[in-house]
């Protein structure tokens, strides 16, 4: 089916077509339809299945589709292994929002870079967050970064969050998170360790393979 087939709006099918997105993948048309319904996910997808669209395309149209408050509170966090790919998300957010009437207030919040700036921009009020667990703990410890309002949670690539020695950070920031919220877990692989965190995070979760 093509995008518009998949209950998004005209505004996010156009920019995934401006992308060059003529058809969806796979994981794309598994996925879209249940992320619209808020569902949680479990995803079994790896780097060039198209996974990183499938999650920002329905997550962009369920910001877009909520009350604006004010102040402004963070409504989706997408953790990543790495800054290249916190880059990688944060530039597939900022193209595929680029024709919604109101676009979101995004920050990319890295390790091994000032924190400094990163607290400013989120001082201004954030809806999207793309960050590195140890980055984002940080961040909410001195209070720049409230989780409190949070609608939705990507954990993205967890085999490699996990691999890199994330674990502890990711317990503890999960802690300060709603427990009402959409979950959703992408990952090459499911070694114990990953199904161990889908199995206490994702609530009910609909499955999607590559
Ligand atoms: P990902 O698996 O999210 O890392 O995406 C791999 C690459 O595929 C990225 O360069 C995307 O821009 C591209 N891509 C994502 N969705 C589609 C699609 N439906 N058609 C063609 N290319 C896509």
């Amino acid at each position: 089916p093509p995008f518009s087939a998949l209950g998004l709006l005209p505004a996010l099918a156009h920019a995934a077509a401006a992308q060059g997105y003529d058809q969806p993948t796979p994981v794309q048309a598994a996925a879209i339809p249940l992320l619209l319904q808020g569902r949680d996910l479990r995803a079994s997808a790896p780097t060039g299945s198209g996974k990183t669209a499938a999650f920002v395309l329905p997550l962009l149209q369920r910001w877009s589709a909520s009350p604006r408050q004010q102040p402004r509170r963070l409504h989706t966090l997408v953790l990543v292994p790495t800054r290249e790919l916190a880059t990688q998300v944060a530039e597939q957010v900022q193209a595929l929002a680029a024709e919604l009437p109101d676009v979101p207030r995004l920050v990319r919040a890295i390790g091994g870079v000032s924190i400094n700036p990163q607290m400013l921009a989120l001082r201004g009020g954030a809806d999207i967050v793309v960050a590195t667990p140890g980055r984002a703990l940080d961040l909410a410890a001195r209070n720049a970064l409230r989780l409190d309002g949070l609608q939705a949670l990507v954990l993205d690539e967890a085999d490699r969050l996990l691999d890199l020695g994330f674990a502890d950070e990711l317990q503890q920031l999960l802690r300060r998170l709603p427990a009402e919220r959409q979950t959703l877990l992408f990952s090459a692989t499911f070694p114990p360790d990953v199904q161990a965190l889908a199995d206490a995070l994702l609530r009910e979760p609909a499955q999607v393979q590559a």
